[in-house]
């Protein structure tokens, strides 16, 4: 089949479903790195399908004032969706003959380091969705980081799209300021720099910790709250 018809197919399941943002990552020149960081379970899957669904913005704003369940509703639905989309574009790809593997849209592996089998935030920034911020976030020009994200790793052969060509957080510290334990470092976003250059992860966690106890649920998401992008 035509690869730019395959893609274009697949966008058009992907909005059918309710994604809002939809791109192709290449890994190709960062091989070597991703290899270090996932092992090679991934090795032949060298390319990623990244998805966004936006959050509405004021439910996001909100949570500068401290945690919500309008927040908890929403994050849950739109994972619900997302992982409904991944798995869709899975099948899709998987009935066209290519090997595919979705990454779950909310699932941590290591708690501590607050991180999930596979980066959908590096997925996303190569598939030309946004840059990574300082608060460690994909950020979109129109949402800011008021977003969440899903990816499908693929072998089929899909023209890639470019990744986002800058970094746009400046001299702003303002999800620095707002993060309560000073978890983000406000160090800018480099492939090669693992997580902890940028962000204490065991911090974050003991704060996510603390409000469980105070709120019942681990919330958190000033820093999202504190971007001026898109607010
Ligand atoms: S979620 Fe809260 S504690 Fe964690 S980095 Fe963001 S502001 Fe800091
Ligand atoms: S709040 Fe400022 S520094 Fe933090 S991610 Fe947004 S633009 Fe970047």
């Amino acid at each position: 089949m035509d690869e730019t018809l395959l893609k274009e197919e697949l966008g058009q399941l992907v909005y059918r479903l309710g994604g809002d943002l939809f791109g192709i990552a290449s890994f190709d020149d960062v091989a070597d790195k991703i290899a270090e960081e996932y092992g090679d379970t991934y090795h032949d899957l060298d390319r990623a399908v990244s998805v966004a669904v936006f959050f509405p913005k004021a439910v996001i704003n909100e949570l500068a004032q401290g945690p919500t369940h309008t927040y908890l509703n929403y994050y849950d639905a739109i994972n619900t969706r997302l992982d409904d989309i991944a798995l869709r574009m899975s099948n899709f790809l998987q009935k066209k003959g290519y090997k595919t593997f979705p990454i779950p849209a909310s699932q941590r592996v290591n708690e501590s380091k607050l991180a999930g089998i596979f980066s959908h935030r590096l997925a996303a920034h190569r598939a030309g969705l946004g840059w990574i911020g300082k608060s460690c976030s994909l950020i979109h020009p129109e949402v800011g980081p008021r977003l969440r994200l899903v990816t499908v790793l693929t072998n089929a052969p899909l023209p890639p799209d470019k990744p986002f060509p800058e970094n746009k957080c400046g001299a702003c510290t303002l999800c620095q300021d707002a993060c309560p334990p000073k978890a983000i470092k406000g160090i800018h976003h480099r492939v090669e720099d693992p997580l902890e250059v940028r962000l204490d992860a065991q911090a974050c966690h003991d704060y996510l910790a603390k409000v469980r106890h105070s709120f019942g649920k681990r919330i958190c998401g000033r820093c999202l709250a504190a971007c001026p992008w898109g607010k």
